[in-house]
């Protein structure tokens, strides 16, 4: 079965739903398939942090910025690693998709707009996020497209899938093959197609394909790399997938399932550590209360299976406050130890040690240490300031701690137009690409930069629509 229309936009996330909008708006035909049963995609999961220069909000508050200088903020942050053609387009354009979505109803959350939260802050206020995470923006975007839908602006297709793409003797993309959930395979035509279908980081066979470091994700399930195996299918570029930064940090809540990860609260922003965190071999590798988030991911990044383990005593149980130790459902997972792999108890440090595979003696003398350090007032391995009290008092806890995944590194490389170039450097012709498809570090490097992912999802969806309307009113005229 075969049918035509001016734009296929593949997915309806982020990146899709400004595409097909804008698109439709501008009077083209748009058919958009989604494999979900919703639209929406990882805006269920993101929180929603975005950032924008030269916005009214800042201009009523009196703050001084533009496009220009979010780039360069952005980039040091980023340490230079933002491709600077795209980073460029996407600060540029990222005022008036927030201006877009303030007038569709988005209101940012009183304490915005800030510097930063958790990770490096920008040097300026330009960061902002509604009160339900990435929910507040979907409430807002959903009932404009709704709209376009009833009124047959746009053909969505929910419950359908890209299985691939369809070009013509010359190359150009023509089209794209999809798949019902109730297994009808169909086919659809356009001179245009964008592909929106996000990251791959719920892809464990892609992911330990192209990306050297092991795979604990939390992200939405559909995020499985499928519109970058269709373009590498047909010859496009798939770069940046060897660069990366974990979140810190988090667990597999199904031991073995790389999908199953979870987080802690780790950040010293929130909670000063009482625990001291070490390595396989049982030696601390960081300063646990550094307050560069940045440092601890990094740390964590080059450690073996990016795998630490957290370590105290029941003294330091009794005291602390709560490490924030809770499941996706808020429960606490201390009654865990002994029971999931990840949360052990023993008797002795020694104990606790053969527990994570950690050589007994190791972690004894690293405890020590810490003691030492503690009656000292002095850490003279890494210059920690937070030293409350000694490790020492059974039962001795332990906490395994991995990098988590959330946003995908790599992806498909575009130029200015959005149009996904080839190995050799040439644009496909009649192929577009806007999201985490193109990887999150070509627009945030390996480091985590306030906002960049999401904001410019949304803002290069809305430039790839409002390109196939603008080229439609030209030919027409
Ligand atoms: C927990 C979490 C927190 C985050 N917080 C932030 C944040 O605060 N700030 C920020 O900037 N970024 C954040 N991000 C990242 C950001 O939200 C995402 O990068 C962005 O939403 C991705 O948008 P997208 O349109 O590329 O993909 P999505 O929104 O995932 O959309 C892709 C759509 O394509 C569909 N699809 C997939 N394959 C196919 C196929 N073969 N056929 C048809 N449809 C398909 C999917 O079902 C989905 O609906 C966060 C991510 C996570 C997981």
């Amino acid at each position: 079965m075969k049918q035509h229309c001016d734009l296929i936009v593949v997915g309806a996330g982020s990146a899709g739903l400004p595409a097909a909008i804008f698109a439709a708006q501008g009077g083209a035909r748009v058919l958009q398939i989604e494999a979900d049963s919703r639209v929406g995609g990882t805006l269920y999961w993101s929180s929603g942090q975005i950032s924008a220069a030269g916005t009214r909000q800042q201009a009523a508050l009196g703050i001084e910025d533009s496009a220009e200088e979010h780039y360069q903020d952005a980039q040091r942050i980023a340490h230079g690693g933002i491709d600077p053609v795209l980073g460029r387009l996407a600060t540029g354009n990222a005022a008036e998709t927030l201006h877009w979505l303030m007038d569709l109803g988005l209101q940012l959350a009183p304490e915005t707009p800030v510097a930063g939260m958790v990770h490096e802050p920008y040097a300026t206020r330009r960061y902002v996020w509604g009160s339900e995470q990435g929910i507040s923006i979907l409430k807002v975007i959903e009932p404009a497209h709704r709209e376009l839908v009833a009124s047959g602006a746009i053909d969505l297709r929910l419950q359908t899938r890209m299985t691939g793409l369809l070009t013509s003797k010359s190359g150009a993309v023509i089209g794209v093959r999809a798949e019902t959930t109730a297994g009808q395979a169909l086919e659809f035509h356009a001179p245009r197609v964008a592909l929106t279908t996000g990251g791959y980081a719920a892809n464990p066979e892609l992911w330990n394909e192209v990306t050297p470091w092991p795979l604990h994700s939390h992200c939405n399930p559909y995020s499985r790399g499928e519109g970058i195996i269709a373009a590498r299918e047909i010859g496009a570029m798939v770069d940046h997938t060897d660069r990366f930064l974990c979140t810190f940090a988090g667990f597999l809540t199904e031991p073995g399932n790389p999908l199953s990860a979870w987080f802690f609260s780790l950040a010293p922003a929130y909670r000063a550590p009482w625990e001291i965190y070490v390595d396989g071999q049982g030696k601390r590798f960081l300063r646990e209360d550094h307050p560069s988030i940045h440092y601890s991911e990094s740390a964590l990044l080059n450690q073996p299976g990016m795998r630490m383990v957290m370590v105290f005593d029941e003294g330091i149980r009794q005291n602390a406050p709560e490490m924030g130790v809770l499941n996706k459902q808020g429960r606490d997972l201390r009654p865990d130890f002994n029971t999931h792999p990840a949360f052990q108890k023993a008797d002795s440090i020694e104990e606790l040690a053969g527990r994570f595979d950690i050589p007994p003696a190791n972690l004894a003398a690293a405890a020590q240490r810490y003691n030492d350090a503690v009656d000292n007032r002095n850490d003279p391995e890494f210059n920690r300031l937070f030293l409350p009290r000694r490790i020492e008092k059974p039962p001795f806890y332990g906490i395994e701690a991995v990098g988590v995944t959330v946003i995908s590194p790599g992806g498909l490389n575009v130029n200015q137009h959005l149009q996904v170039l080839g190995k050799s450097g040439a644009p496909i012709s009649g192929l577009y690409a806007a999201g985490e498809i193109l990887g999150f570090t070509r627009l945030s490097g390996a480091a985590f930069v306030g906002g960049m992912s999401l904001m410019p999802a949304m803002s290069f969806g809305r430039l790839i629509g409002q390109q196939a309307a603008a080229q439609l009113q030209a030919r027409a005229a």
